[in-house]
């Protein structure tokens, strides 16, 4: 290897470095205030179930609607979450998502669940839920009258996810279906506060399915 090559390979080495140092840095920033208001829109399709087999590896596909892009965009911000993570979901039993959620209580970040009740009976996801509790994250439900039926989260009262999906495994490799993301403060402040009037109107013990560890 003589020294032309060696000075463009070490060059190439130091520029991946400094791109890599920068990716890290700054790719949560393209949701930030300080940027212009972003939406995102992500479909699931009849495409979608071709994907399962990759989803192992977490490494999307060129399919437009490749769910494993989906999983790693919701990912990539829900654990962006630096002041806090309100979930509203009728179904919860996605591991990539529970994982997400698990994570950001890790950082110290305070999370708020609500989901539906008889969906929290549903032997699908009682252990989820029970698992949630288990780290002492805060799960509040609603059963009776009403499905509890929503799917949105808000991050850091200031980034929404909302659409059609349900935060399933099907959700995203079996059915059409849609999510949105955005930074519109008119849009979060609205779901931001409607996280807050459910949280408390369910909070009544009645409510509490699976029913609430004892520690
Ligand atoms: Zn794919």
């Amino acid at each position: 290897m003589n020294k032309r090559t060696i000075i463009i390979v070490v060059a190439g080495v130091l520029a991946s470095e400094v791109a890599w140092h920068f990716y890290k840095k700054y790719k949560n920033k393209i949701w930030q205030p300080a940027n212009r208001t972003r939406a995102k829109v992500l479909f699931s399709s009849e495409e979608s179930v071709l994907c399962k087999p990759h989803l192992k590896s977490r490494i999307p596909c060129e399919r437009n609607h490749c769910p494993v892009r989906t999983l790693n965009e919701l990912q990539r911000v829900m654990t962006s979450a630096t002041q806090s993570l309100d979930v509203c979901v009728y179904f919860l039993t996605h591991p990539i998502l529970i994982d997400a959620i698990v994570e950001v209580f890790n950082k110290n970040v305070p999370v708020r669940i609500i989901t539906d009740g008889d969906m929290s009976d549903n032997s699908s996801s009682t252990g989820h839920i029970l698992k949630l509790r288990r780290h002492g994250i805060k799960v509040r439900t609603k059963k009776f009258d009403y499905y509890m039926h929503h799917k949105f989260a808000v991050v850091d009262k200031r980034i929404l996810i909302t659409g059609s999906t349900n935060w399933t495994k099907n959700g995203f490799f079996g059915n059409y279906e849609n999510i949105i993301i955005s930074n519109q403060s008119d849009l979060s402040k609205a779901f931001s506060d409607e996280f807050e009037r459910l949280w408390e109107i369910f909070d009544r013990p009645e409510n509490d399915f699976p029913p609430k560890l004892e520690n």
